[in-house]
């Protein structure tokens, strides 16, 4: 079976061709870099307008090159149907409806966040993790349990790597910040910064008000650095150690953007490590937006019969993952 995968929930214009018989993912991205400040939704979607035919032509090349026969030997199209930017999904939605008419195949419609998890237990291997979703405009931790992906925790305001840009455009960084506060933070020493968990909820927007305002008083770039990675990722270190008790799993998978951050990563490891637990973060091109995992999880859609017709395609911002009826689990390890 051969998906191609389309993504376009806020920067990444991006697609993919997952080979289920080889399990190969080649992906095609063209990032939205904005000149300034940070992701303005009309210039993303227009990046998505101008991107999105040549990363398709360039998977679909891979895909004649790699076929069996002349045809493009492709059995669905999945796509992005939410959460993300409306005016960038409606781009990618019209997109992945036109190629699989052209192509004369079924469409499938993907959560893009509980893509993020499967791509993460697809490559370990892991029968039911805990995720954790650490990306730009999220950041919750999610468990299975009858049928559904369940929000075990979230932020209570803006998702982590927003939090993270927020306090950079404010030093007149450009986006993204994430991984230029990681490289600052290393010339850091620890700023002490509001560390705010309520039961399995966090919040994120007075902790980046509070070291923007450090910043503004004098104390050192880099200490802030230091200090906003050692709090925001102790706080969601904290919550997948408790959907780890809570569930009584001992899998953790993370996802998203800001996973590529080393020093989340070790937090985490090490935690899982006391427990006994075993961790797994995807490689960092299955971590940030990629076609790769919506094209593989449109693979175990596809497989349980899970397509949607055109008129019932519409893309939903606001899709949550627990909205999802998870259809592709049934059949394979419980
Ligand atoms: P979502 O998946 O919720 O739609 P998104 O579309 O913004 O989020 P992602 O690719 O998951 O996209 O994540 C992008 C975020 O990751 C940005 O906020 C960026 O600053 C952050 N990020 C990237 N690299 C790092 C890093 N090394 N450390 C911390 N944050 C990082």
């Amino acid at each position: 079976m051969r998906i191609v995968g389309l993504e376009g929930t806020a920067w990444a214009a991006s697609a993919a061709l997952y080979d289920a018989r080889t399990d190969e993912v080649n992906v095609e991205t063209d990032a939205y870099e904005p000149d300034s400040g940070g992701i303005h939704p009309r210039e993303a979607a227009e990046h998505m307008g101008n991107a999105v035919p040549e990363v398709v032509a360039a998977i679909l090349d891979v895909a004649a090159e790699s076929g069996e026969s002349d045809a493009p030997d492709i059995d669905a199209v999945a796509f992005s149907r939410g959460p993300g930017l409306g005016p960038c999904l409606r781009v990618v939605g019209t997109a992945a409806r036109a190629l699989s008419q052209t192509l004369s195949v079924p469409l499938v419609g993907v959560n893009h966040m509980v893509a993020h998890l499967e791509i993460g237990r697809h490559r370990s291997g892991f029968d039911s993790p805990v995720c954790l979703n650490a990306s730009g405009a999220n950041a919750h931790l999610l468990g299975y349990h009858d049928g559904r992906y369940r929000v075990l925790g979230e932020t209570m305001d803006t998702g982590v790597g927003n939090a993270i840009d927020k306090f950079t455009r404010h030093l007149g960084w450009s986006h993204p910040g994430g991984p230029k506060v990681e490289t600052c933070a290393r010339d850091g020493e620890y700023h002490d910064l509001p560390y705010v968990v309520k039961g399995m909820d966090f919040s994120f927007s007075g902790l980046t008000s509070a070291a923007k305002d450090a910043v503004d008083e004098g104390v050192p770039v880099a200490d802030v650095c230091a200090g906003l990675q050692e709090t925001v990722f102790a706080m969601l270190t904290e919550v997948s150690e408790r959907a780890l008790s809570l569930t009584g799993t001992d899998e953790l998978v993370l996802g998203g953007g800001v996973a590529q951050n080393d020093r989340l990563r070790e937090m985490l490891r090490s935690m899982c490590e006391q427990r006994g637990a075993d961790f797994h973060a995807p490689e960092p091109r299955f971590l940030r937006d990629n076609a790769g995992m919506i094209a593989v999880l449109g693979a175990k859609m596809y497989a349980a019969g899970d397509t949607i017709a055109v008129e019932e395609s519409a893309v939903d911002p606001n899709f949550r993952p627990d909205e999802v009826a998870v259809t592709w689990r049934e059949g394979e390890r419980s």
